[in-house]
């Protein structure tokens, strides 16, 4: 029988579009300077395209890695304000977040693109962080497992060998920058969905994460579940002490 590892935590903070160069070098040299060297916890930033080569030359060598927060489908070409998996690769990105509900919402990206972009992080050796999540509606009408299996299907079809090298990241829209977080049994309910769909594919190590107003204080709460792999985490990363805080638990 085939032994599955256990699944190593992972925090990642998504700086949505704010910074700047002065407030940037504050919160990356705190994050340096309160982030413990532990090997039970990836710790990761994706931030603005610009600030990149800032990321990459405060962070090297520390316990904090860097991504950016969308990627092209193409490798190169006429693509006005495109940025290709290979130029974050140029700038040592690890992390790519794909399909974010507000690139689904504003950029009317759809569940296959989402898939295409992983595929294009994958194929540059970046690994997607692939969103996916039910908006408040759908939440109320009941539609939560159905929408999460429809946003699934072209992220499994990309099978066991490229999905293996990605992570998951359940964020319902309505808890994202509303203050409402999921229940850790909601969340987990999700979460084990997910789960669901990766064992059947072969690749039940993969890390799903939760995203949806997790703050220091809800943190451990969410983390107890047992497929919930860590956090996807908007406004409370952008302060640097709650930010360890949330890495901490
Ligand atoms: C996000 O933007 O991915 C997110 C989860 O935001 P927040 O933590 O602010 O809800």
């Amino acid at each position: 029988m085939d032994t599955v590892l256990p699944r190593k935590r992972l925090v990642i903070g998504n700086w949505k579009m704010h910074g700047g160069l002065e407030a940037n070098a504050a919160l990356l040299g705190g994050l340096v300077a309160g982030m413990p060297q532990v090997d039970n916890c990836d710790v990761a930033v994706c931030i603005p395209f610009p600030y990149l080569a800032q990321a990459s030359a405060t962070l090297r060598g520390s316990a904090v890695a860097w991504g950016a927060q969308d990627v092209s489908t193409h490798d190169q070409g006429a693509f006005t304000g495109e940025v290709s998996a290979a130029m974050l690769s140029d700038f040592a990105c690890q992390w790519v977040i794909v399909g974010h509900s507000e690139r689904r919402q504003y950029h009317g990206e759809t569940d296959q693109l989402v898939a295409d972009k992983a595929a294009a992080a994958l194929k540059s050796g970046i690994a997607p962080v692939i969103c996916v999540g039910e908006t408040a509606d759908e939440h109320k009408a009941g539609q939560t497992q159905d929408i999460i299996t429809r946003q699934l299907a072209p992220v499994l079809a990309l099978g066991p060998d490229r999905l293996s090298r990605a992570v998951l990241a359940y964020e319902p829209v309505w808890a994202i920058g509303t203050g409402l977080t999921a229940t850790p049994d909601q969340a987990q309910s999700v979460h084990a969905l997910i789960r669901a769909g990766l064992a059947q594919l072969g690749v039940p190590q993969v890390r799903v994460l939760y995203g949806g107003s997790v703050k220091a204080s809800n943190a451990a709460s969410l983390f107890a579940m047992s497929d919930i792999d860590g956090a996807l985490v908007g406004g409370a990363s952008l302060v640097a002490e709650e930010f360890l805080r949330i890495a901490a638990a």
